[in-house]
Parts: C-alpha cells; sequence; structure tokens
C-alpha cells in the first residue's frame, strides 16, 4: 500500500479541520446564519486578493470566473488582447471565441513568460481594445507572469486587466489594488486548500461599471444579478453551502499564518523543489517559474509518461505530465495549499527512486540532500 500524496496543482489537499467542518450539519442558505458566514467570507476573501472591491463566489470551478469575466464586462462589439502561453491562455481566447469577442492574440511560446514590450507594441497599435486577459501562474508551463509589469501598461490605457490567478493565488505574489488589476479569478482547489466547486472573482470600480452595461449573453454567471446579491451578503442562485463553510475555516486558517508567511513558505518550497532537480541534473521548463508548481524537462533517455505513472501507481505520490504537444516531454510538481517541507523532500525522494527504475544514472539522496540543505 502506498500512502496517497496528492502533489498536483490543482486538486491539491485539503486540511483535516476544513474537512470536518464542510461534514457539519446542513444549513439553508436563505438563512441570517448562513448569511453571517458568507459575510465574514467575503471580507476574508479581500485580504487574500489584496484588495479593497468585492469578491464574489461562483459555484463552479475555476473557468467559471474566467467566463464571467469575459460575458459580464465585455459588450457585442468589443476587442480584447489575450496573452497566449499555455492552456490557460489559450482559454481565454476561447471564451472570448465563444461569444463572438473579437481577440488580438499575443502569442508566447510555451514556457516563457509574456513579453512587456509586445504587449506595449499591441495596446499602442489596437487602442480600441476594451480587456486585457492574462494569467498570474500559467500552470500548463510553470510560469509566472510579471503581473505588475503588465498592469503598469495596461493602466497607460481605457482598458481593464483581467488576471487568471487561480492557481497562482496564495503562492504568487499579487497585489491587485497597488499594481492596479480589475479583475482576479480564483479558484478553491488550488492553494485554497479546498475541494473544487468554488470560484472567486473580484472587480474594480471600472470593471462593476462596464458589468452594468455589459450585453454579451448569458445567465448563470450574470454579473449584475451578483452584484445585487453581494449587496445583502447572498448569491443569486443556491450556493455550494459546505463548501463555504470549508471555505469559511480555510481563510481563517490562511490569514491566521498570514498573507506574507504564506507567499514566504510557496517561495521556500518552490526554491527547494527547483534547487533539487537542478541538482539531479535535471533542466527546468519555466524561463520565469511559478512559486506555485515546477515545471521540469524529462531527460532525453527517460520514459516521461511512465515516470507521472510510476509516480502515482507505486510511489503515491500524484503528480501532473505535460498538457497539450509536451505530454511525456514534462512533468510538473506541486508545492500549493496544505503542504510543508516533508511534502517536498518525499516528492524529491520518489522522483530519485523512479528516475533510477527508469534508467538515470542518478546517485541516491543528491536532490534530497540539496532539498535539505534548503530547508533547515
Ligand atoms: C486550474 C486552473 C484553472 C481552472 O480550471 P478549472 O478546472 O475550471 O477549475 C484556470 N486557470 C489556471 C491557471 C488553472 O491552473
Amino acid at each position: 500500500m502506498a500512502k496517497y500524496r496528492l502533489m498536483s496543482p490543482g486538486p491539491t489537499p485539503v486540511p483535516e479541520k476544513v474537512l470536518l467542518r464542510m461534514a457539519d450539519t446542513m444549513i439553508h442558505h436563505r438563512t441570517p446564519r448562513f448569511r453571517a458566514v458568507l459575510k465574514g467570507v467575503h471580507e476574508k476573501l479581500k485580504k487574500i486578493f489584496q484588495t479593497e472591491n468585492p469578491v464574489f463566489v461562483f459555484t463552479s470551478s475555476g473557468t467559471g470566473a474566467m467566463e464571467a469575466s469575459v460575458t459580464g464586462i465585455l459588450s457585442k462589439s468589443d476587442k480584447a488582447l489575450v496573452i497566449r502561453g499555455g492552456k490557460f491562455g489559450e482559454r481565454f481566447g476561447e471564451i472570448c471565441d465563444a461569444y463572438g469577442i473579437e481577440t488580438v492574440d499575443h502569442e508566447v511560446a510555451w514556457g516563457e513568460p509574456a513579453d512587456l514590450s509586445a504587449i506595449e507594441k499591441l495596446l499602442a497599435d489596437n487602442p480600441g481594445i476594451k480587456a486585457v486577459y492574462s494569467t498570474l501562474c500559467e500552470t500548463s508551463t510553470g510560469v509566472a507572469n510579471d503581473i505588475q509589469g503588465i498592469a503598469r501598461l495596461v493602466s497607460a490605457t481605457d482598458a481593464v486587466l483581467v488576471v487568471d490567478a487561480i492557481s497562482g493565488l496564495c503562492a504568487d505574489d499579487m497585489r491587485t489594488d497597488e499594481w492596479g488589476i480589475d479583475v482576479v479569478a480564483g479558484g478553491s482547489q488550488k492553494g485554497v486548500m479546498l475541494p473544487p466547486g468554488l470560484a472567486f472573482l473580484s472587480l474594480s470600480r471600472k470593471a462593476r461599471e462596464l458589468a452594468e452595461t455589459s450585453d454579451l449573453p448569458g445567465y448563470y454567471f450574470d454579473l449584475k444579478a451578483a452584484l445585487k446579491s453581494y449587496g445583502k451578503d447572498d448569491t443569486p442562485w443556491t450556493p455550494a453551502v459546505s463548501l463555504i463553510m470549508g471555505l469559511d475555516s480555510v481563510l481563517d486558517m490562511i490569514l491566521e499564518e498570514g498573507m506574507d508567511k504564506v507567499l514566504a513558505r510557496h517561495a521556500r518550497l518552490a526554491d527547494a523543489t527547483r534547487a533539487a532537480v537542478k541538482a539531479l541534473g535535471l533542466e527546468l521548463f519555466s524561463k520565469r517559474p511559478s512559486n506555485a508548481v515546477t515545471s521540469v524537462k524529462v531527460p532525453g533517455n527517460v520514459d516521461g509518461l511512465a515516470l507521472v505513472k510510476k509516480m502515482r501507481d507505486e510511489q503515491g505520490v500524484v503528480i501532473a505530465g505535460g498538457q497539450g504537444g509536451l505530454k511525456g516531454r514534462m512533468f510538473r510538481i506541486a508545492h500549493l495549499g496544505y503542504m510543508d517541507e516533508y511534502d517536498t523532500i518525499v516528492a524529491i525522494a520518489a522522483l530519485e527512486i523512479v528516475l533510477k527504475q527508469l534508467g538515470s544514472g542518478l546517485e541516491f539522496g543528491t536532490g534530497v540532500a540539496k532539498a535539505e540543505e534548503l530547508l533547515s
């Protein structure tokens, strides 16, 4: 029997006391008792998002918040700039396509961060752009984009900046108000340490004004309805009550540790993971690595699909493989959410064992020693 260790960039492990809170008695959502919980959640989410803006809670996976950031704020003849540097940047483009929004694309090679001078030029060449869609951590490549730099460029225009921070939230620093980010999307099953099923969306005043006049079709993710309910600490439809109870507990945990310390812990684990895989002679895939997930190139003599499968089936360590064209050529180890030093050390130890089984000539302990050195 191998103990199950979830080290993927979503879903991530859920703390035991949060699991217990979600097992509590079901309560009705149109009651003062539930509204008190939601009111607390709304206030605490603002701290996690580093904003004074309202943060809406949707019952959906993270993609629901991404979709709402298109259908809820854009209008029929609007044009959007989409930064595509992986599967999730591309998803914003697909959502725009689905609703007939014309896009200007910044194509970024997978593994590279968005290029600020290219974005500056696209903004200058296309003065009518209404919104810029970017990803904080592009989970498919392990890249953290320079959101502060992108925000500086976008704030010199009339466009709003939308950031998919679904995997980056709590791992990569993102100062929503200080950097001037209008819209931030989050999700429950990554750094927020909950099961899948909730999505979050913060909206600046400018974005809320766009929401009031948006005329794209849509119903479930209607931001006008969400805005009306938010003021009453309510939701338009039945929310995932148990997940929101869990959210209440998990936000307390995060705020008790403190956002600065949460971010520092992720940075430390990410740093140790990167150093350990490099000590094993492996190469990082990302040119600007995120603190949520470390993406690593599969060495030429190793079967990348077998590596991920053996980690999971024989070692009990669930990591992620490469997506799209990177299948078999990359693997991704997360250090996201409910994780500490020993999770990282175990992941590296299991990686050494599996690499050796697959014919790699490494010496046992090389990666683990590096991780221990950096984490002690
Ligand atoms: C996980 C993730 C999403 C959302 O995926 P869902 O499956 O809809 O929760 C979006 N963007 C990024 C960067 C992600 O990592």
